[in-house]
C-alpha cells in the first residue's frame, strides 16, 4: 500500500508526523517537519499565483469568530454528523462511515432514521460487540470555553462578512475573486488516515462573487477530465464540452472547475488518478445547490481533495438577513462559486502520486520541481584533494541566488543520490576531479538519472531561473 509507505517516509525524512507524541499524542493533529513546511508553502504559492493570474485579491481573517457569524451561516444549526457511541467501551463512530464499512448503503439524514437503521440491521460495536443504539447529532464546531466564540470550520465566512470592504477595495467592479488560506477546525468524530481527516487543517479557499451576465469565457480546456455524474454516468471530456452539453449547468462553475483541474495538473497530479464527482442532492452541504469534488485515487479509494460548490446567494443573503447590512448591487445579491482546496490532503496525495520504487528498491518522490522542498543538492565526490573546498564555495554561490539548496558530503555518492531522491530533490550537482581542471560540474536529473556537464558559472546563471532553466538542460 503506497499510503503506508508515504506516511513512513514522511515521518522518517521530516515531512510530517503526529503531534504531541512525547505526551502520547492526540488524534487528528499533525506537525509539519522541515521539508513538509517547505512543500506546503510551495503548494500554496502555486495556488496563489494561479488565482492572482485571474485577478484575485487576498484576505486574512481570524480563526476565532463570534457565534453570530455561524448562526447566520447555518453552521450552528446544520454543520453536524450523526454519531453513535458504544455504551460499553465508549468508542465513538461517525454513522456514515460505520454503515459504509458494514456494507449498508441506505442514505440516512435524520437521527430518527439512524435509530431505525441501527435497529433494523442490529448494528454492533466493531470493537467490543455491544449493541450500538441511541444515535445523536454531533456538531463539528469547536466551541471556545464558556464564551460565545467558535473556531471556524471553514475560512469562507471571513470572506463573506467582508463583502462590502472587498467590493469597495475593488472599486465597485464585479466579478470579484477573493482568496484566503488558513486553518480550519472540525471536531471530527473519528480522525483517520494521517492528513486526510484532521481536527485542525489548512484550507485554501476561493470565493468568486458575480452577477448574472458577468462574463466568464467558456474555459480553454487542455486535458480530458473524468467526470462522474450523480446519475452514475462516467465520461472523459474536456470541461468546455461538458459545459456545452449541459452536464455543468453554470458557466462560472465550468470556468473554475477547469481552473482547479489546471492547478492540480500543475502540482504534478496525473490525469488518470484524478476525477471530478458530482454530489448527490442529499450529500451536498446546506449552502450548496451543485457540488463537484475533485478526487484522487489512493490505494483503491477515491479521496476528496478539492470541493467546488455553487453557494448561490445563500451566504450573502443570510448575512444580510442576520446583520442588517446591505450587500446588494443594483438591487441584486451577488452569487458565489467556491473552489475549496484542502492543502494537507493535496500535500499527502501529491506525495503519494509521485512515490515510486526503482528496480533496486530505492524510493523516489518524483515531485514536480516547482514544489520540491530542496531544489539542488551539492556533493564533493571526495572529502579531500580540495574537492570539498571547491564544493563549499560553489554551494555558497548557489545559495546566494537560490537558498533552497543542500550540501552533503557524507557517505558514498550513490547513498547521497538516494537520500535526495527520497525527498524529491530534482537535481544533484557533483564536484569531481575534472572540476578542478576545467571548472565544470555534473548535474544529475532525478527521474532519468542522466547527467550533463556544465561550467560552474553557467550553473549559477541557471540557478537564478530554477526550475525551467534546468528542465531545458535535460530535454532530449
Ligand atoms: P469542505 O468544506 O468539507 O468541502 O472541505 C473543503 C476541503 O477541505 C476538502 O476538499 C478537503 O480537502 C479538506 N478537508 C475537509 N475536512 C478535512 C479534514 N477533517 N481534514 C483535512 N482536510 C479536510
Amino acid at each position: 500500500m503506497s499510503f503506508d509507505d508515504v506516511v513512513e517516509l514522511a515521518k522518517r525524512r521530516g515531512f510530517f508526523w503526529p503531534s504531541f507524541m512525547i505526551y502520547g499524542g492526540s488524534s487528528g493533529f499533525y506537525d509539519y517537519g522541515p521539508l513538509g513546511t517547505l512543500l506546503k508553502d510551495n503548494i500554496i504559492n502555486i495556488w496563489k499565483r494561479e488565482y492572482a493570474k485571474e485577478g484575485a485579491i487576498f484576505l486574512d481573517t481570524p480563526v476565532i469568530s463570534p457565534a453570530d457569524v455561524f448562526r447566520a451561516s447555518g453552521h450552528l444549526e446544520k454543520f453536524s454528523d450523526i454519531a453513535v457511541k458504544c455504551s460499553k467501551c465508549g468508542t465513538p463512530y461517525k454513522l456514515e462511515s460505520l454503515l459504509k464499512s458494514l456494507g449498508i448503503t441506505e442514505i440516512v439524514k435524520t437521527v430518527d432514521e439512524a435509530a431505525a437503521i441501527l435497529e433494523k440491521y442490529d448494528v454492533k460495536c466493531p470493537k467490543c460487540g455491544e449493541k450500538l443504539r441511541n444515535p445523536y447529532d454531533f456538531n463539528l464546531m469547536f466551541r471556545i470555553g464558556t464564551n460565545d466564540l467558535y473556531l471556524r470550520p471553514e475560512t469562507a465566512q471571513g470572506i463573506f462578512i467582508n463583502f462590502k470592504n472587498l467590493y469597495n477595495y475593488a472599486r465597485n467592479a464585479m466579478p470579484i475573486i477573493v482568496c484566503q488560506v488558513g486553518k480550519g477546525f472540525r471536531n471530527e468524530i473519528s480522525p483517520r488516515q494521517a492528513l486526510i481527516r484532521m481536527r485542525e487543517f489548512s484550507q485554501a479557499e476561493v470565493e468568486v462573487f458575480y452577477l448574472d451576465g458577468d462574463d466568464f469565457p467558456v474555459p480553454e480546456s487542455h486535458a480530458d477530465l473524468s467526470l462522474l455524474r450523480n446519475t452514475g454516468e462516467l465520461q472523459k471530456v474536456k470541461v468546455s464540452e461538458a459545459f456545452k452539453s449541459g452536464i455543468i449547468g453554470n458557466r462560472v462553475m465550468a470556468y473554475f472547475l477547469n481552473k482547479t483541474y489546471d492547478i492540480l495538473l500543475k502540482l504534478g497530479f496525473k490525469q488518470d488518478r484524478i476525477r471530478a464527482r458530482e454530489h448527490d442532492p442529499g450529500e451536498r452541504a446546506h449552502y450548496s445547490s451543485e457540488t463537484w469534488d475533485f478526487e484522487y485515487l489512493m490505494d483503491g479509494d477515491w479521496i476528496e481533495i478539492v470541493g467546488v460548490s455553487d453557494r448561490g446567494t445563500y451566504d450573502l443573503g443570510r448575512h444580510q438577513q442576520f446583520s442588517g447590512e446591505n450587500f446588494q448591487i443594483d438591487g441584486k445579491t451577488p452569487k458565489v462559486i467556491e473552489p475549496s482546496y484542502g492543502v494537507d490532503r493535496i500535500l499527502l496525495t501529491v506525495m503519494d502520486s509521485s512515490y515510486y520504487k526503482r528496480d533496486n528498491g530505492y524510493k523516489v518522490l518524483r515531485l514536480d520541481p516547482h514544489i520540491a522542498p530542496v531544489h539542488l543538492a551539492v556533493f564533493p565526490l571526495q572529502k579531500k584533494d580540495d574537492l570539498d573546498r571547491i564544493a563549499r564555495g560553489l554551494f555558497d554561490r548557489i545559495r546566494s541566488v537560490d537558498p533552497f539548496v543542500f550540501y552533503d558530503d557524507g557517505g558514498n555518492i550513490g547513498r547521497r543520490y538516494a537520500r535526495q531522491d527520497e525527498i524529491g530533490t530534482p537535481y544533484c550537482v557533483t564536484i569531481d576531479y575534472q572540476s578542478k581542471e576545467d571548472g565544470t560540474v555534473t548535474i544529475r536529473e532525478r527521474d532519468s538519472t542522466s547527467q550533463v556537464r556544465i561550467s560552474m558559472d553557467e550553473l549559477i546563471e541557471r540557478a537564478k531561473y530554477f526550475p525551467d532553466s534546468f528542465t531545458e538542460l535535460f530535454k532530449h
